[in-house]
């Protein structure tokens, strides 16, 4: 078979640990033999960014807009532990993902890998959920304060203007705890839109709930910006017959366990939080958990939800073979270059990301699989449980298969 060919990189970033053993793996075994991959390379992995003072990030954030598709690694987010475990880091670098998601001002996309054989908790759930989370603000960027005697609280904003508005949030008659909170409209603007374009790329309904009933100013600018928002997309939704709903959020999750799956769920910041974890949770592994962020322009970069498995990653130096589920990450490379062939519009390389993907399911769906996921399946599978390596082999003999016909 002739490789695939390709017009315009993808950005590629590499990441930390196991995941980045697996990416390597992944690349020679299912990417390279049938791709003439084309990729602007970054190095995220620790000891890089700390070479470059973290500008390597900033870097491959700012290619990623310029090209438009990225795929990436997990990678290491420092804390002080990880300052004892590389004595040769300078600062304690910020979280990679956190510096992409401000220079690109996307919105996270979580979605489950569902198989037939793996049942989830709620029974009814027959296609995956998508948690679309807003990144910015509410309770994360709120402000606590504790008083101890009785009084009243007096909320002011100061205009540039010089004008104020004050409002009294409460009169106590003994100690007390605050918080004030707030949110962008400009950052809940681009939410809405990424929400609406992702619902268009995947053709999915789009649910979004909040408390506006409570909340009625708070909770209702978010509303209102969406219904705003709406306006501009309508018509492609009509088109592709899908659809825009709001509800509030104990309406919503109510009906989320109702449902039988297949939409996005919008989700404020804090919801998006609790939610994506009971979601996932509910439909098996973290392992197959596939995220992707989405800004406003349509900029796209794909990864696992997972983090760098270090437990798996010390075994392998010591020489062991583990049974890392890559699943994740090769749907991270599957999304990333299906979508690269759409925007380029190269039939051969949409269909690749489709039976790469193909491959995987019918791997697992056959019983081979790695260990995480042995105790999940139900009794229509007898599983085999196989270490990394074996699993890759056996997804890229389907593929071959899939290729030879
Ligand atoms: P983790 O790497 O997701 O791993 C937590 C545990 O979940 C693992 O020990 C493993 O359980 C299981 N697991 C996760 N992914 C798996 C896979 N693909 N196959 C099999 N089992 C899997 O989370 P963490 O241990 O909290 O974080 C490790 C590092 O990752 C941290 O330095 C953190 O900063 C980073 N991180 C990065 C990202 C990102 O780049 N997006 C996200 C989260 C965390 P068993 O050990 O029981 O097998
Ligand atoms: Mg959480």
């Amino acid at each position: 078979m002739a490789k695939i060919q390709m017009i315009t990189p993808i950005v590629e970033m590499d990441g930390d640990e196991m995941t980045r053993v697996l990416w390597k793996m992944i690349k020679d075994e299912l990417i390279l033999p049938f791709v003439e991959l084309k990729s602007e390379y970054y190095d995220l992995g620790l000891l890089h960014r700390n070479a470059t003072r973290d500008q390597v990030t900033v870097d491959a954030a700012l290619a990623t807009k310029k090209y438009g598709v990225a795929v990436k690694c997990a990678t290491i987010t420092p804390n002080r532990q990880r300052m004892e475990e590389y004595p040769q880091l300078t600062e304690m670098w910020k979280s990679p993902n956190g510096t992409i998601r401000s220079i690109l001002d996307g919105t996270v996309f979580r979605a489950p890998i569902v198989l037939d054989c793996i049942q989830p908790v709620v029974r009814n759930w027959r296609k995956p959920i998508t948690i679309a989370r807003h990144a910015y603000g509410d309770v994360y960027k709120a402000v606590d304060l504790r008083t101890d005697e009785p009084g009243e609280c007096v909320m002011t904003f100061r205009g540039e203007s010089g004008k104020e508005t004050a409002i009294s949030v409460q009169k106590v008659d003994g100690p007390a705890v605050w918080q004030g909170a707030h949110n962008k409209e400009k950052s809940i603007r681009s939410f809405a839109r990424a929400c609406f374009q992702y619902a268009i790329d995947t053709r999915q309904d789009l649910w979004f709930s909040t408390k506006d009933t409570i909340a009625k100013v708070y909770d209702g600018e978010f509303k209102k910006v969406f219904e705003e928002e709406f306006e501009n997309y309508k018509a492609r939704f009509e088109e592709l017959g899908i659809t825009y709903f709001y509800t509030l959020i104990d309406d919503a999750v109510a009906r989320v366990i109702r449902s039988e799956g297949g939409y996005i769920w919008a989700c404020k910041n804090y919801d998006g939080d609790v939610m994506s974890d009971m979601v996932s949770t509910a439909f098996g592994s973290l392992a197959m958990m596939t995220s992707v962020l989405v800004a406003p322009d349509g900029t796209t970069e794909y990864e696992a939800a997972h983090g760098t498995v270090t437990r798996h990653y010390y075994r392998y130096l010591r020489g062991e073979e583990t049974s890392t589920n890559p699943m994740a990450t090769i749907f991270a490379w599957s999304g990333a270059l299906r979508k690269r062939g759409e925007l380029d519009g190269i039939e051969e390389l949409q269909t690749f990301g489709d039976r790469l993907e193909k491959a995987c399911l019918d791997t697992l769906n056959a019983g081979i699989m790695t260990k995480d996921l042995v105790n999940l399946v139900d009794d229509t599978v007898t599983p085999t449980p196989v270490n990394s390596r074996e699993f890759l082999a056996a997804i890229r003999s389907r593929l071959e298969e899939a290729y030879s016909v």
